[in-house]
């Protein structure tokens, strides 16, 4: 079971078994949330925005979502969703974002990037074969509101999410779960002010077959 409070810009990892129904708790609103799905048995298979997008027809995710792997197999369906909807085109924040978009000074800034390395080396314990920056393919920011106009453009918007907003995520394969709750300072994604979330499994008893 799961159920843990992931502090302002931290990382998390986790394992979330088939069955279980995994939530992500935007605690005080307008949290950017920058997640990646992998399969528990072989990480090797993701999260892939790409499959995602073309399988659903649409760019947003919520409600009804069915999060697809690179190896084209169903990974997570989004069961709830009390935000509206979730980014997967914005990336992850870096060192080299933050220098190109805002400053050269602002290089040395936490970024999602750098968390999720850092979780990783946690993880892997600097085990020869542990995972890197190969493994980081795009992700999902849940909760982040990445507009995308008629023209096609895209831009970083005030969040559309509120204190207490929830999704929650059916797993569909035993998933390894990589969060870095954004620690961003310079665009809107976290109003300026990085806050906690929540993470927990909920409804444990109910098993759902892919
Ligand atoms: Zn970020």
């Amino acid at each position: 079971m799961i159920d843990t409070v992931v502090p302002a810009g931290e990382p998390w990892m986790g394992v979330v078994r088939r069955g279980q129904t995994f939530r992500i708790v935007d605690l005080e609103g307008n949290q950017a949330v920058d997640t990646l799905f992998y399969n528990a048995d072989d990480t090797h298979e993701h999260y892939s925005a790409q499959n995602t997008i073309q399988a659903q027809g649409r760019v947003y995710l919520t409600t009804g979502s069915v999060l697809i792997s690179n190896r084209g197999r169903p990974m997570l369906r989004i069961a709830d969703d009390t935000c509206g909807r979730h980014d997967t085109l914005g990336g992850a924040c870096s060192a080299e974002s933050n220098s190109v978009r805002y400053a050269l000074e602002k290089r040395h800034m936490h970024s999602c990037r750098d968390s999720f390395l850092l979780a990783l080396a946690r993880h892997s314990g600097g085990a020869p074969g542990g995972m890197t920056k190969r493994d980081l393919p795009s992700n999902i920011n849940f909760f982040m509101n990445v507009p995308v106009t008629p023209e096609g453009g895209l831009r970083f918007a005030d969040g559309i999410s509120a204190a207490g907003r929830h999704v929650e995520l059916v797993a569909l394969m035993d998933t390894l779960v990589l969060i870095s709750n954004c620690p961003q300072l310079n665009n809107p994604c976290n109003a300026y002010n990085p806050t906690p979330i929540r993470v927990m499994t909920v409804g444990d008893i109910s098993r759902e077959s892919a």
